[in-house]
This record gives C-alpha cells, sequence and structure tokens, in this order.
C-alpha cells in the first residue's frame, strides 16, 4: 500500500496561515487549510469598507481561489474548536457536524486575533469592532443609516446625537477611521441631504494614553495629531471611557450624546492556548521558541498575532508582516526536516516600517531612521498596500476606486445592506398611524 503522505494542517487562512501555505507548495506534503470563513481578509484595508471607500469584495479573495494552482493544498471551511497534542488531531464543526477529528503529522495555528473590551463585554452591544468583513459592513450601516435617521428625524435637537461619532482607540484603525469619517462627511456627503448639513456631524477620538499612534515616533504622532484637527477630528486624550450604552459614551466622567460609537481600542488572541494548554503570556498569546515551535511539540507551530515571540527584549508586534515571515518561515521549516536538510537559522523579524493613513492624500511613515509624513508617505502607503492584496483583479479594482475617489470625493460603496430585515407584522401595518404630509418617512431596509 503506497505510504500516506505528511500532513500539514494549517488552521487560519489570514496572512500567517496564507504565507505557510504557499511556502509548501513544493514540499512532499498533504496540507489541509481549514478556516471558519470561506476568503483570505486584507484587514488593513477594513476602515475603508466600514467607511464605503471600497466594497466588502474589493479586499477579500476566497481562499481556495487564491490556492488554486496548488494541487497539494485541500482548503475546508470550518470552525477549529480544539486540538489533542497527544493524538495529533484537531476538531473541526462545519454546519452540520461538530467536533470532526482530523489527523495531523505538523500542526500550524495562525488563528489571528479578535476584539477585546478589556473585561468589559457589555460594550460590545454599543460599540462595535473592526476585525471581520461582517464587522465592516456593520459598522458602515451604522455610520450611513446615522445620516438617513438624521435627515428624516423632524426634531432638529436629536441631530446631534446621531451625527455625533465616537471612536474609542487612537491606534492605526482608530486614527484611520475616524479620519476617513471626517472627510466622508466634509467630501462625499456633503450636497447629498437637505434637511441636514452632513458638515456639522462631530468625529471624536478618544484614547487614555497621552498621544495618538502611540507605537510611531512623537514627531509622527504630532503630525498624525494636527492633520486630524484639520479635518475637524476632536482629539480627547489622557481620558478613559467610563461606560459605552445606548444614549452615547461616559469620558472621564462627561457624557457624550451618540447613536454610533466604534471600538477601535484592542485585540486579543483566538484561544489557540487554550486549546493546546501550554504557557501563554499576559495577553494569551501561545508563547513559542524562536524556531516557531510550542516547546516540546516540535511538530506545532504557533504564528502571527495568537504567537507571543520576544525579539531584542522586545514582544514582535500584532501585524501582517509578523505573521507573513513567520507562517513563511514554518512551511519552509517543514519541507527542510521532510528533505533531510538542515533546519534555517532561528527565526528573525525583518522590519520594513510602519504606516497610517490620516485622510485624503496624508499619511505618516517609519522605517528605521526615516520618519515622513504627507503626500509622499501616502503614495507610498498606497503603492505597499496595493502590492500585497492578495490577488491582481483586486489590485486593478481597488487603484481604479481611488484613483476615481481621490479625483471626485464619491466613495464605492455607500449601500445600506440589511442582511435580516425585520419584517414588518401585518398587525404593526394595520395599526400604524399614517404619517403626516410632510413626514418622511423612516424605512428599515
Ligand atoms: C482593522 C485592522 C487594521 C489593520 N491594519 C494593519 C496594517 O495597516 N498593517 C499591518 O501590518 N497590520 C494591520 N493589522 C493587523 C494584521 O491584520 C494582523 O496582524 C494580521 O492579520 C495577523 O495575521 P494572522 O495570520 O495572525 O491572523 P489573521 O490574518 O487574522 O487570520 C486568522 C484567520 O484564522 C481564521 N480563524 C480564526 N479562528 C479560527 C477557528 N477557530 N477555526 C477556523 N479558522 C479560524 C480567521 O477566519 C482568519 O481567516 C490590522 C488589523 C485590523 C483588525
Amino acid at each position: 500500500m503506497a505510504e500516506q503522505p505528511h500532513t500539514v494542517v494549517i488552521v487560519g487562512g489570514g496572512f500567517g496561515g496564507l504565507a505557510a501555505a504557499k511556502a509548501l507548495r513544493n514540499a512532499p506534503v498533504r496540507v489541509v487549510l481549514i478556516d471558519r470563513s470561506n476568503h483570505h481578509l486584507f484587514q488593513p484595508l477594513l476602515y475603508q469598507v466600514a467607511t464605503a471607500v471600497l466594497g466588502p469584495g474589493q479586499i477579500a479573495s476566497p481562499i481556495r481561489n487564491i490556492l488554486r494552482d496548488q494541487s497539494n493544498v485541500t482548503v475546508l471551511m470550518g470552525e477549529v474548536t480544539g486540538v489533542n497534542k497527544e493524538a495529533r488531531q484537531v476538531f473541526v464543526s462545519d454546519v452540520d457536524r461538530k467536533g470532526i477529528p482530523l489527523s495531523y503529522d505538523s500542526l500550524i495555528l495562525a488563528t489571528g486575533a479578535q476584539h477585546s473590551y478589556f473585561g468589559h463585554d457589555e460594550f460590545e452591544r454599543y460599540a462595535p469592532g473592526l476585525k471581520s468583513l461582517a464587522d465592516a459592513v456593520a459598522v458602515r450601516n451604522k455610520v450611513l443609516k446615522a445620516f438617513e435617521q438624521a435627515e428624516a428625524e423632524e426634531d432638529p435637537s436629536r441631530h446631534q446625537d446621531l451625527l455625533t461619532f465616537v471612536l474609542v482607540g487612537a491606534g492605526p484603525t482608530g486614527v484611520e477611521m475616524s479620519a476617513a469619517i471626517a472627510t466622508l462627511v466634509r467630501n462625499s456627503l456633503r450636497s447629498d441631504f437637505r434637511r441636514i448639513n452632513p458638515t456639522s456631524a462631530r468625529v471624536i477620538l478618544v484614547d487614555r494614553s497621552k498621544r495618538v499612534l502611540g507605537s510611531f515616533a512623537e514627531s509622527l504622532s504630532k503630525a498624525a495629531s494636527d492633520r486630524l484637527k484639520s479635518l475637524g477630528v476632536e482629539v480627547l486624550l489622557d481620558r478613559g471611557v467610563d461606560e459605552i450604552d445606548e444614549d452615547g459614551v461616559i469620558v472621564a466622567g462627561e457624557r457624550i450624546a451618540s447613536k454610533t460609537v466604534i471600538w477601535t481600542a484592542g485585540v486579543k488572541p483566538s484561544p489557540a492556548g487554550k486549546w493546546l494548554g501550554v504557557e501563554t503570556d499576559h495577553a494569551g498569546r501561545v508563547r513559542i521558541q524562536n524556531d516557531l515551535t510550542v516547546p516540546n511539540h516540535p511538530q506545532i507551530f504557533v504564528v502571527g498575532d495568537t504567537a507571543s515571540l520576544d525579539q531584542d527584549g522586545k514582544p514582535l508586534p500584532g501585524v501582517a508582516q509578523v505573521a507573513m515571515q513567520q507562517g513563511r518561515y514554518a512551511g519552509k521549516l517543514i519541507h527542510r526536516r521532510l528533505s533531510g536538510e538542515p533546519p534555517p537559522k532561528p527565526f528573525r523579524y525583518f522590519d520594513k516600517g510602519s504606516m497610517a493613513v490620516v485622510g485624503k492624500g496624508y499619511a505618516i511613515l517609519e522605517s528605521g531612521k526615516v520618519a515622513i509624513s504627507g503626500f509622499v508617505a501616502w503614495m507610498a502607503w498606497a503603492a505597499i498596500h496595493l502590492e500585497f492584496l492578495a490577488q491582481s483583479s483586486l489590485r486593478v479594482s481597488v487603484f481604479v476606486q481611488w484613483v476615481w475617489t481621490y479625483m471626485t470625493g464619491q466613495r464605492g460603496s455607500r449601500i445600506i445592506v440589511e442582511h435580516h430585515p425585520t419584517p414588518v407584522t401585518p398587525a404593526a401595518e394595520t395599526t400604524a398611524k399614517p404619517a403626516p404630509e410632510e413626514h418622511v418617512p423612516v424605512s428599515n431596509r
């Protein structure tokens, strides 16, 4: 009987998992890549879907389509719920089957991170975060609906909470989102409404730290903060959010009335550490060794946002480049092991730099000793993000949309999509009073 090929199970088709699968292209292995969603998502552009610049299909691609030419990979859509290290099995649930065991010879866990409300999970109901395409569409709906509701509202005193947008967390996502919402209200929407003035909308960015974009050089933080203010974003620093509810937020004891609060403050790793029952760092990320394996389990690799590895005394950041470089390394190491070659040198992250966009035509860029802000940084940001999109079709489509938006100020995807609209019951229909003549009815479709 023919010998079964070595099976590599990769959990997660994000930046780390996809890079690992591609690195195994020529290896004598059978790769099974499992993801709970059918697509690879380019998270750095999620805020552009949330602010209606791009449509969801422009920043994500089906994983099986990306890997269609790699015959040693099978892609499965399913949710991994646990790992049995001794039996070398992962447990996968799909639509109608739960906890199916799947055997592996090598395992790469690349399950990323999810929102963290820092112990205040009750905030989630009122302040959605931005991690998946569904999140981005939900935030886009919320932002666009606030304007629709305000236009339909007859009591002008209610407009202000509808047209007040609060972003909690002044890291890259909060800064990019707040600048994009400010640009949306000041440019794209300004002439579309009759009863409200979209430019009167308030965009407020709150953080308990003393500066925005704390991981960047201080001069770049200052440049980003000045730019946000010039776009009309109110930046409230050194102030914590005490409460978030349906009426808005309480910041350092003061209530800000808002119907749209967006959480951009923090993430926590996937439960991979719990599945494995191994040592994690304070945030719950799996402690790995510098060959990216879990101590005492040379066949289990953990990469990307769900892994914790120190380099030069500091933990590696949760960014796409770390995940991609780690994924590639894990794939290469497995290939070498099977070919009887010596292992590669211990993993070392090569930091190419960090960037953040602050509105139209403006970004900040830090790479080694280089720290620049403005249009040139924005051009570099645009070129790099186009290059890293998963497929050429997305590159072309995003490029064309950006040029169009840059020239006209028009957004690509200002559609409110309600996936599960609440049906109007016959009883509600018959008891509803007729609207007064001048009243503009509010539709929930
Ligand atoms: C809004 C936002 C903006 C960002 N901007 C930038 C940026 O500008 N630059 C940058 O470098 N980084 C940025 N990041 C961070 C970057 O996206 C992450 O560091 C990177 O995605 C981590 O890669 P990963 O492979 O570890 O996880 P991910 O890319 O998140 O992939 C994890 C995959 O695992 C799957 N998965 C999770 N759990 C399970 C399970 N139980 N079963 C099956 N599948 C599962 C998920 O569906 C997902 O496809 C941003 C992140 C966000 C949220």
